[in-house]
């Protein structure tokens, strides 16, 4: 039930856009028992589920294949022959991308944030396997000169003779954010085939596209739930507009109104830790005892740090008298290879 008392609706009240089926859907939603009895209901917590959306594929898995599945319908429905995107060296987004574009034909140019002798490592490797074309920026120039690197590739592109369709970060934006719509209805008819409604979802927030869908889907289905992002990078007042930024972009782009200030965007800022793909010996910890107690993997960017964040939220009683709460696997397995030094604590 929701706050007015009614019944969720199960169907999202507008029609989707265009989309090329690339996940496996729906992925499994699964209840973390050892988790939620060590953890959660100690602290009078909820039953803690996972939606794996890291099994959305296996090289393609995490949660860019959902936004992508809508980005890349709009991208060739235009006529487009080529993907630019852009991300962190290790990104999940660019890795996700250039498969992507190898299994539709399309050619990819990635536009990579890193340093000047990247070892080819984790997602890295899969982008050269994929062959896509990689041009990898230092830290200063890729953050002043981002969008004008799109303009100089799209343009080079172009006087090659092809169409270039350019993709924002992490595909948030008011199109990538269809994925996580969608992804809502999903996980509300889940859900509810397990008999009850969730009272929470929580997500890591790296772009934002997970948590603006989350929240916007949340809102059409007219559920009571309340979606929290963990931020990774950033802070909590970037993402509270930039959530509300991508759902005001969707607006534009379907013709829909919906007061966006009056959405409750919920952002947890405490576990950046030192900053973006930067973690501290807590979260591999986590990591470690996830994979221990479940058999289920997290990464040390964006879902170790996001699940590290929740179970010290659990621990403090901030989810107390709840009785279900879901944890959106986002992925990025591949990103665990490069971080494996930080693992030194293992076999001690
Ligand atoms: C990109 C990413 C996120 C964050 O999703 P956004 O929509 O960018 O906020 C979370 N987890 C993984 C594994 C990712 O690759």
């Amino acid at each position: 039930m929701n706050r007015d008392g009614t019944a969720v609706r199960k169907s999202l009240p507008i029609e989707l856009p265009a989309r090329l089926r690339l996940a496996n859907l729906p992925t499994p939603l699964q209840p973390l028992s050892r988790i939620s009895e060590r953890f959660s209901y100690p602290c009078g917590g909820p039953r803690i589920w996972v939606k794996r959306d890291d099994l959305t594929e296996s090289g393609m898995s995490g949660n860019k294949l959902r936004k992508l599945e809508f980005v890349t319908a709009a991208a060739t429905g235009q006529g487009c022959d080529t993907l630019i995107t852009c991300g962190g060296i290790q990104s999940n987004h660019c890795r996700t991308t250039a498969l992507v574009g190898a299994r539709l034909g399309l050619q990819v140019q990635l536009l990579l944030r890193g340093g000047t002798s990247e070892e080819m490592d984790g997602n890295f490797l899969l982008d050269h396997l994929a062959d896509a074309s990689v041009a990898v920026y230092l830290a200063r120039e890729y953050k002043e000169a981002l969008s004008g690197l799109f303009q100089y590739w799209a343009e080079d592109y172009r006087s090659r003779g092809h169409r270039p369709f350019c993709i924002p970060t992490g595909a948030s934006d008011g199109l990538g954010i269809w994925g996580y719509i969608e992804a809502s209805r999903e996980l509300m008819t889940d859900c509810l085939a397990y008999g009850f409604e969730p009272e929470h979802i929580v997500c890591a927030t790296g772009s934002g596209g997970t948590q603006a869908g989350l929240t916007l889907g949340c809102h059409l289905l007219e559920t009571g739930c309340k979606v929290t992002g963990y931020a990774v990078c950033d802070n909590a007042a970037y993402f509270q507009a930039k959530v509300r930024e991508d759902i005001r972009h969707w607006c534009a782009l379907v013709g829909e109104k919906i007061e966006t200030d009056a959405l409750a965007v919920c952002v947890n800022a405490d576990y950046i830790g030192p900053g973006y793909a930067q973690a501290e010996r807590p979260v591999y910890q986590t990591i470690a005892e996830v994979a221990s107690l479940e058999g289920l993997l997290l990464d040390p960017v964006y879902t170790g740090k996001a699940f590290h964040g929740l179970l010290q939220d659990l621990n403090m009683g901030k989810y107390a008298g709840a009785k279900n709460l879901v944890f959106v696997h986002t992925g990025g397995q591949f990103a665990l290879f490069p971080y494996r030094q930080h693992f030194s604590f293992l076999g001690d």
